[in-house]
């Protein structure tokens, strides 16, 4: 079973997957956790010329293909031997990503990232992908000290990223759960189990 945690910056992802992951494991069952950017040795290498883009002046195009060879090598050396082994596989963003920020966010066509991304992964989709949805300034109000991208990148960026997460997921609710990640980290938790309960192989 794969799952996929999607969401703008600040929206809690890293936190509801080491929650869910504990409580599936709990139930018997293997999962590994991971996340892109970055999975795999070449991945992190990727993760540090892309979270460099806005000095390094990465062109578009360039970063979404980056994207996608970070996004091959984890779906070949982790994602897919795991799920293989029958691991239940939780991944901190996915192509839902790619085309949230390099197709909405940057312009780049919506449908050619997914178009991308569907080739990178040899057509590997999450059987559940939950969305954290809130929005930028919320999830901005969060931190203290808020996660770069929230400051490098204007606020109609973040708009536009969060408009194409929830334009994929109004297009496919069977596959999607969009949770309101405003709650509390509990009600959010609490949400996803529900949705989990009816769908996880348990
Ligand atoms: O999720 P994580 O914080 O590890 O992501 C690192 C950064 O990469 C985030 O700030 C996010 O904005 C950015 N990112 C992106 N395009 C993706 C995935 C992540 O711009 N496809």
């Amino acid at each position: 079973f794969f799952l996929a945690l999607e969401g703008g910056d600040g929206a809690g992802k890293s936190t509801q997957v080491e929650v869910l992951a504990e409580w599936i494991r709990a139930k018997g069952h293997e999962v590994v956790v991971t996340k892109e950017p970055g999975a795999t040795p070449v991945g992190k290498r990727l993760r540090s010329i892309l979270l460099d883009v806005s000095e390094s002046g990465l062109s578009h195009r360039s970063e979404a293909l980056l994207y996608a060879a970070d996004r091959a090598e984890h779906v070949d050396t982790v994602v897919r031997p795991a799920l293989e082994r029958g691991a239940i596989v939780i991944s901190d963003r996915y192509i839902d990503s790619s085309v949230a920020y390099q197709g909405a966010g940057r312009d780049l066509s919506p449908t050619e990232i997914a178009r991308i991304s569907r080739w990178a992964t040899g057509g590997l989709v999450p059987h559940l992908t939950v969305l954290l949805d809130v929005s930028p300034e919320t999830a901005r109000e969060r931190f203290t000290e808020a996660p770069d991208r929230l400051e490098s990148e204007p606020a109609e960026f973040h708009d536009k990223v969060r408009t194409g997460f929830l334009t994929m997921a109004a297009a496919d609710p069977a596959r999607y759960l969009v949770v309101d990640a405003s709650q509390t980290p509990d009600a959010v938790t609490t949400a996803v189990r529900h949705r989990l309960d009816q769908v996880l192989p348990l």
